[in-house]
């Protein structure tokens, strides 16, 4: 490996960082606690062909460090973690996979808990509870987070045009939605009831096709989809998405989205903030999923986690008046804030 494990894994503030191999089903997969400080530590799975293995590790390392600042920010009792499946996520083989899986979360005691990711399905969980108790996500309990973390999404695009545009209003609002899966199509339909036009882009041409039926929608090739006039940016693909390339060619005021990890490094988010672009960063927008699980974690009642995922609204709203007060990017505003919360616990 070209980096040295252990120095990561103290520079970024992880405890602990499991390989987990069997033979049987052929599971490849890395299990990542950042943090327990605030309880146990939850994160979804996430099963994808990774070129190389040190991406995977990379992958899971930042995406359970923002599970912990996500859970922290939100005020949820939980710290962060990440599963990823190193491997062909179309695979028909997923019951396999899944339980065995499903058995290296339950040696952990309770450590972590997981859910869904991108690749992998309500149905792969429930191979994961065949093995052990410390899942979420299922489909006779808090089901699907997707349409949760989408109105979380727009609730945080709804503070950014508040602080941007003094109201909350995005009727007439044009939004450039990068990636319209799970979260991308919800946030569509959200953003169309609101008013908002939408120009999408995304590799499946049939969910592109979906969204200009369902939500009148222009489509837009994924790689000019930065390129567009627009007042909103909606990056909700993949992570890394904005980066010294695609932050010059955006033509918008505000970027909100729901992907994991949207900044490739912190600096991007100075230089969203010094091209004047206002910023909810990823995982205080996004946390909508995790906090619909607690539902099924903690007992929560339909109504107390839609309330807590209406309050991202000022949350956020909090987060850029930081942001303009002391000078600095939204995502080290929030950074603060979270770390506040977890560094003291
Ligand atoms: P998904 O796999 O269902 O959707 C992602 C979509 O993005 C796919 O349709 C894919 O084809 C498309 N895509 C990938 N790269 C693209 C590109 N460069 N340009 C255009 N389209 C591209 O995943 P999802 O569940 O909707 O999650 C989306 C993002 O939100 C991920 O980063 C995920 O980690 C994050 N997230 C999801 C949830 C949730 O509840 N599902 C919660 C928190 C965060």
């Amino acid at each position: 490996m070209a980096f040295n494990l252990h120095e990561t894994l103290a520079a970024m503030g992880h405890e602990q960082l499991v390989i987990c191999n069997d033979a049987v089903s052929g599971l490849r997969a890395l299990i990542a606690l950042h943090s327990t400080k605030l309880g146990p530590a939850i994160g979804g799975t996430r099963f994808w062909q990774y070129a190389r293995e040190e991406e995977a590790v990379i992958d899971v390392l930042r995406l359970s460090r923002g599970m912990t600042y996500k859970n922290a920010l939100a005020d949820l009792p939980f710290g962060g973690g990440k599963a990823v499946i190193i491997g062909d996520q179309q695979t028909k083989e997923r019951e396999p996979i899944f339980r065995a899986l499903g058995r290296f979360v339950e040696r952990l005691g309770g450590c972590f808990i997981t859910a869904e990711d991108v690749g992998t399905s309500v149905t792969d969980m429930e191979y994961v509870r065949a093995e052990t108790s410390h899942v979420a996500g299922l489909a006779q309990r808090s089901g699907d987070p997707s349409p949760w973390t989408a109105r979380g999404v727009f609730r945080a695009l709804q503070a950014a045009a508040q602080h941007r545009w003094q109201s909350p209003d995005l009727s007439g609002k044009i939004v450039a939605l990068q990636g319209c899966g799970n979260v991308g199509y919800h946030l569509a339909r959200e953003l169309h009831q609101a008013g908002a036009k939408l120009t999408i882009s995304d590799f499946h041409a049939e969910r592109v096709q979906q969204a200009v039926r369902e939500f009148d929608a222009s489509a837009v090739a994924p790689e000019k989809i930065h390129e567009i006039e627009a007042d909103v940016f909606a990056p909700c693909a993949l992570g890394g998405g904005l980066n010294d390339q695609t932050i010059p060619l955006l033509h918008t005021q505000i970027v909100v989205g729901a992907a994991n990890n949207q900044l490739l490094q912190d600096r991007h988010g100075d230089m969203l903030r010094d091209r004047g672009i206002t910023y909810v960063p990823d995982y205080l927008a996004n946390a909508g999923g995790v906090i619909n699980g607690c539902r099924e974690l903690l007992g929560w009642e339909l109504t107390q986690s839609q309330q807590k995922i209406e309050e991202i609204f000022n949350t956020a709203l909090a987060v850029l008046a930081l942001a303009e007060a002391e000078g600095i990017a939204a995502n080290r505003a929030a950074d603060r804030i979270a770390e506040r919360r977890f560094v003291d616990a």
